[in-house]
Parts: structure tokens; sequence; C-alpha cells
């Protein structure tokens, strides 16, 4: 959308991963359909021309995370990539707040995500707005919270959970990195850092939607001035409102769109089981046959995501021998193989932007989590959004073949299936509900651009 006269600017600066990439981008283009200008900050790393040429108006614009030439892969560990960001994209970030407000259209607002908490330093320090954008559900920022206030001590004592706007949780439903806060410290550090400029920050936003999690929202909007703005799905998917949302995807992994949509076309409705693990997820050897041998013996046509990295881990000639059932590619577009009518199931390693893609267009999930907040996403959709099932674990923390068909025949087949199916038609229509012109997340959207315009 051409505009000559903004509302206001925000520069919206993104963590480099596909999962918080997305719903900046959707939320930057809900922002400049209300008429602010918006400058999309990714790193230099996973920066690609084509990038530019789909962002419509949205102005893209690169900093040095320290590692120009591979990015997060080429560090030593997440804590030496974490520290070298946040020294060298301190700087590169202020040098651009420089750049781009001299060039007569002054920024107002940093949006970025709480991953990089130093973001807001820099804003104050220009004297700007700051808004946090959390990628992740509420449920999970408040559990990463009360680690940090220290009322959740870790390691975990107690095996049932009590936190406030959350029902009982095991240690099983809690984030891994709280779980087990000795593999992956730096991730532990990352996810409870988050918190700790928040109370400075004028915004915080959660990609969630208010009636998907109304207690959690309720209770922690009570700390901060927290809003929710979800779910960012392109609106092309949802309310239909953006006209020029058509190059809605910003893909680090390449997209066999057309292999994909092909092979959807021909299947009859709610007959594929479609398979993702994301963007990170790297499973055992002995996992990926289990889930390969589960998905064969459900005897259901497939489309399975196996990332170019993943795909030794697949049985030997299983992509051959299941030809006639299944197609394997090493990346697809999600939000499109979602919609389309043919699928019936989506094998998810719950992901939070997968699982509110699966809520907002009603897909049934069987929950595989890995590791982050997988296991909490997975809780809430079997116990408490009643969107799917978690598939069971041996007690080697295993899902076995046989688990993994049962849950996939029990969502394709069987009653479970149909009740899911009724509740999937509820939060379809909340979710664009939400994000439909004075929805709940549309009118926050809203009051954020008037506050910004008056500011
Ligand atoms: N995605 C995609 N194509 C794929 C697999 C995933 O476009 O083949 C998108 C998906 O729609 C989602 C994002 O990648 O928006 C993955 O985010 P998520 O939070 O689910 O998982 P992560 O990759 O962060 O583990």
């Amino acid at each position: 959308m051409e505009r000559n006269v903004y509302r206001a600017h925000c520069l919206v600066l993104a963590f480099p991963a596909q999962g918080h990439i997305n719903p900046m981008m959707a939320f930057s283009k809900r922002l400049e359909r209300k008429g602010v200008k918006v400058t999309l900050v990714i790193t230099k790393s996973i920066s690609n021309p084509i990038h530019k040429e789909s962002l419509t108006s949205i102005t893209l614009e690169t900093i040095s995370d320290g590692y120009d030439e591979g990015g997060i892969a080429k560090a030593e560990s997440i804590h030496a990539y974490l520290e070298r960001f946040r020294q060298v994209g301190s700087q590169t970030l202020a040098e651009l707040i420089e750049k781009v407000s001299s060039s007569g259209c002054p920024v107002s607002c940093v949006v970025y995500d709480p991953f990089v908490p130093w973001a807001l330093d820099v804003a104050k320090k220009f004297g700007l707005l700051g808004a946090a954008l959390f990628t992740q559900p509420c449920v999970v920022n408040n559990i990463y919270y009360h680690v940090h206030k220290g009322v959740l001590k870790v390691p975990l004592s107690k095996t049932e959970i009590l936190l406030p706007g959350l029902p009982p949780l095991e240690s099983q439903d809690m984030p891994s990195f709280i779980y087990d806060s000795v593999s992956y410290p730096a991730a532990f550090d990352m996810f409870v850092g988050q918190f700790t400029n928040l109370d400075q920050a004028d915004w915080v936003f959660v990609n969630t939607f208010y009636e998907l999690e109304q207690k959690v929202v309720d209770w922690m909007a009570k700390i901060w001035p927290l809003r929710t703005i979800g779910p960012t799905i392109p609106s092309m998917f949802l309310d239909k409102r953006l006209e020029d949302d058509k190059n809605y995807g910003f893909d680090i992994f390449k997209p066999n769109t057309d292999a994909c949509m092909k092979w959807l076309n021909g299947r009859p409705k709610g007959s594929v089981v479609y398979v993702s693990f994301g963007s990170m997820v790297a499973f055992e050897v002995e996992q990926m046959e289990e889930i390969a041998w589960g998905l064969r013996m459900s005897n259901r046509c497939f489309l399975w995501v196996v990332r170019e990295s993943e795909e030794v881990k697949l049985p030997k000639n299983f992509v051959e021998e299941t030809s006639e059932k299944g197609l394997v590619v090493r990346w697809c577009p999600q939000l499109e193989v979602l919609a389309h009518e043919a699928v019936g199931c989506f094998v998810t390693h719950c992901g939070w932007n997968s699982t509110l893609e699966a809520l907002s267009f009603g897909v049934p999930m069987v929950g595989v989590p890995y590791w982050s907040d997988q296991s909490t996403n997975a809780k809430y959709i079997m116990d408490v959004w009643k969107m799917g099932l978690r598939a069971p674990v041996d007690e080697k923390g295993i899902i076995r073949r046989k688990a993994a068909e049962h849950c996939i025949r029990e969502i394709m087949e069987g009653e479970r299936g149909k009740e899911i199916k009724k509740i999937a038609f509820k939060w379809r229509k909340l979710a664009k509900e939400a994000v439909d012109e004075g929805g709940s997340s549309d009118k926050n959207i809203e009051e954020f651009v008037a506050n910004l315009v008056h500011s």
C-alpha cells in the first residue's frame, strides 16, 4: 500500500529464526495496514534479495549480529552467539535508528523480540517507545516469569506445579529448558532473561488471542501493559482484509510449493496426514524411524516435511517404498497446506506458530513435542483446548510406532477425531474474529497505533 502520510513509524526487530520472523512479519503487515510506516529489521546472515521484493511497502533493513556469514550456525555456542549479538547488535541497531530517523520519517517505537532484551535499552537511549513482542503463548511466558521472579525454583522439586492463571501442571508439561535446565543453560538464561528489563517496556505484546488464554492473559495484564495481538497469521488466510497480503512469506528455507499443492489437490477431503517438526527439531534416528513406521502402519496418505539435515535419519528406502501414499519434501508452504481441505491431521512438534496455525485452521493435532515450550503447548492442545492428542512416550522417552499409529488413527477415524472436529470449528471462528475488524486483537493493535500517534 502506497502511503504519503504515515500515522507513525515503527522499527520492528526480528530474532533470526523462522518461528520468530513469521509473527513479526505478519504483525508488521497489520501495523502497515493501519497507516504505520514499518521498517522490518533482520540480521544480515538471513537476508536474501527475494525477501525485499515480497515486502511491498514495508522497508527491509539489516543489521549485523557479528556473524554475517552463516549466523547462529557459525557461533561456537548459543551463549557465544547471544553475547556477540548483544554487543554488535546494540551498536548496529543504534546506527540504524540514527540513519532511519534522519531520512525524514522519525522512528517513534521499536518493536522487539524479548530474546534480545537489549533492543529495549537501545530504544530508550534514543527516547523511543519500546514494545516487546513475545512469540510464545502467555502460559509459557507466565512460567518463565515465575522462574525469573524466583517463585518457581529450578531444578523443580514438586511434582505438581501450581501457578496463577494455569491449570495444575506436571514437570513433563513444563518447557524443557526448565525441567532440564542443565543441558541448555544458554537457552534457559535467554528465556528467563526476557523479563530482565520488561518493566521498562511501554507495551508487551503476545502472539496469542484473548479468547484462547483468557485467564492467564488477565493475570499477566495486571503486571504489564500486556496485549494480545494474534494469531499473527497472514490476513489472506483468516480475515482476508489486507489486499496486498499475497506475498506474506519470509522463508529462510525454500518451500517446495508446486509439488506439495499439486499432490494435495488430488486428495479427498480430510484424507491426508501432514507431518512437520518445524525449523529446528532434530530427533534421534530411533525416534525418526518409529514415527516413519507409525505413519506407514496408519495406512494413510501423508505429506512429511523432512529438512535436508534430517533426511539421513529416515529408514532405508522409506521414500521409495511409500511413494504411492506419501510425499516427503524439505520444506513446504505450511499455511497453504494446513488451509487445504485434504489435510485431516497434523503430526506436529507443537512449536507455537504451528500450534496457533493449526488451531486457527481447525486442523486436529498429534503432538510429538521435542524441546522448549513444545511440551507445554502439547499439554494445552490435549487437555485445555482439546484440539488433539499428545503421543505417549515409553520409559526411554521415545514415541513408539504403535503409539504414533494409534494417535493418527484416533484422529483420522476414531471418536476422538469426531469430537475434535466439532471443537475445531469454535477455535477457527474465534481466531478469525480476534483479528477481524473490531476483534480483541484488532482492537489492541488499533489502540497501540492510536497511542503512537498521540505520543
Ligand atoms: N513452516 C513452513 N514450512 C514448513 C514447516 C514450517 O512454512 O515446511 C513454518 C510454519 O508455518 C511456522 C514456522 O515455520 O510458521 C515454524 O514455527 P514453529 O513455531 O511452529 O516452530 P519452530 O520452527 O520455531 O520450531
